[in-house]
């Protein structure tokens, strides 16, 4: 049988990006910028080179340069995993009976089993470059652990990663992956620190939260000689990586002609969804395009549909810079969530002001219709979908849904940013109906709201 636009579509290496795309130097509407929690004042590169690589620093503060030229030696690293396919979801389409067109872009074939790696190389590629020896970083659901993991065993740097620790009890095969790839793997809280100390000693007995492991590995690195943190998500350096996954996207799609009408990701602190919409929304900025952008999170964290524009810290014990940001409060708890990599109370920032600005658009799903779109998308389509990924499955199946109902024929692209391998937990919940979905009050939320500094919020 022969199709008119193949099932997959892949680059060649030489038609590979090699150029990232920084959107921000296309946004007249900057994202805020990111304020010492001390002063109010802007941060500078030597506030933030004591915890952050020099060139990282060098990329975050910089929201004018358009193309980033991508190093040679990491074209080559991304060689080892890139290509990622987009496949045009022609059985999910059947499935549906939708005249839509449905594509995905499937970041999970890389060992990691997500987007992360597209970051965690660069990190570690220009970590070597300063001449640092050792990284540190936090993981709670285990993804970004294992991307540092494998980028650290790569590069030839020691790795320590703070991991939560009910997440590394109830994960343990993703705590031997990273050992494997030569990382050191602590429980969080741990008896390493200073700060994990003080937290054993206020609440012995419990489980560490992303907000703890974050401020353990910050005052590790900050301790360690030749040593720095690094972070998975919600900077915009980390957005500027990823956009490696919209550049391959769009060039695949230039290839056939092919102009996405809807497009669709999961957003935890916004990375995978960065850097998928990245070239699309230049487009739409420049007035090239009226594609619509849609931001999937879940009903559980609800960061845009129910957040607030803010200037928050990025950890619970407030340690971090000032970011203006979708924000639920530092201090919000969200229930237990099997997509994991989505339970973060902010948003990136450069997400967050498109959103303020109504380019970007946002809904909030329940794990259980997440779950269950994604049972619909694995039949058709053969992959195991990562439980964040699936918010995306969902509102790219009711998009389609609703092209079936008005007869339209839109193009429909969404981020597929992982594989659910290490998240069979969550499917077995499924299976056996005991998923629950809790749903935070409004009081809920104002308990979150007022953990959000109390600073003049249009410094
Ligand atoms: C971490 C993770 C996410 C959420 O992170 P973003 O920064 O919002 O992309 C989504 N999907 C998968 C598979 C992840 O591992």
């Amino acid at each position: 049988m022969s199709r008119p636009i193949p099932t997959r579509i892949y680059l060649t290496e030489e038609e590979m990006p090699k150029n990232w795309y920084n959107l921000r130097a296309d946004m007249k509407n900057k994202p805020d910028p990111i304020l010492h929690p001390g002063t109010l004042k802007p941060v500078t590169a030597s506030d933030m080179e004591p915890i952050f690589c020099k060139e990282l620093v060098r990329q975050e503060l910089d929201d004018t340069t358009r193309l980033v030229p991508i190093p040679e030696m990491i074209q080559d690293f991304y060689l080892s995993y890139r290509p990622a396919a987009l496949v045009r979801a022609y059985y999910l389409e059947k499935a549906l009976g939708t005249p839509a067109e449905i594509y995905y872009k499937f970041e999970g074939s890389n060992t990691s089993g997500s987007h992360k790696l597209n970051s965690a190389g660069p990190q570690a590629f220009f970590a070597k470059e300063e001449g640092l020896t050792s990284l540190t970083t936090e993981t709670g659901a285990g993804q970004w652990g294992t991307a540092m993991a494998m980028a650290c065993g790569f590069y030839g740097l020691g790795l320590t990663v703070y991991m939560v620790k009910v997440s590394a009890e109830q994960k343990p095969y993703r705590k031997a992956v990273m050992e494997t790839y030569g990382a050191s793997v602590i429980s969080s809280p741990s008896d390493t620190t200073e700060s994990g100390k003080k937290i054993l000693q206020g609440n012995p007995g419990t489980g560490g939260s992303l907000g703890c492991a974050i401020s353990e590995a910050v005052e590790r690195a900050v301790k360690t000689d030749k040593c720095r943190y690094v972070l998975g998500s919600v900077l915009s350096y980390v957005l500027l990586h990823q956009s490696i996954i919209g550049q391959e996207a769009k060039a695949a799609m230039d290839k056939y002609g092919i102009k996405p009408d809807i497009i669709i990701g999961c957003a935890g602190g916004g990375s995978n969804l960065g850097g998928l919409i990245a070239p699309f929304m230049g487009e739409r900025l420049a007035g090239k395009s009226s594609a619509r952008f849609i931001a999937v999170e879940p009903a559980s964290c609800p960061s845009f549909t129910r957040g607030r524009y803010l200037y928050d810290f990025g950890d619970t014990a407030m340690t971090t810079p000032l970011i203006r940001m979708q924000t639920l409060g530092n201090g919000f708890i969200p229930s237990p969530n099997h997509a994991g990599g989505l339970r973060y109370h902010g948003m990136s920032p450069i997400l967050s002001k498109l959103f303020k600005d109504g380019y970007l658009e946002a809904r909030a799903e329940s794990q259980t219709d997440v779950l269950a779109a994604a049972t619909t998308f694995m039949k058709a389509e053969g992959i195991l979908p990562a439980p964040e990924s699936s918010h995306a499955i969902k509102a790219a199946i009711d998009e389609a849904l609703a092209c079936k109902q008005s007869g339209e024929k839109k193009v429909i692209l969404f981020g597929l940013s992982g594989t659910g391998y290490f998240d069979l937990a969550a499917y077995m919940a499924y299976n056996a109906n005991t998923l629950s979905d809790q749903i935070p009050t409004d009081a809920d939320l104002e308990k979150g709201f007022a953990t959000v500094p109390n600073i003049p919020q249009n410094a």
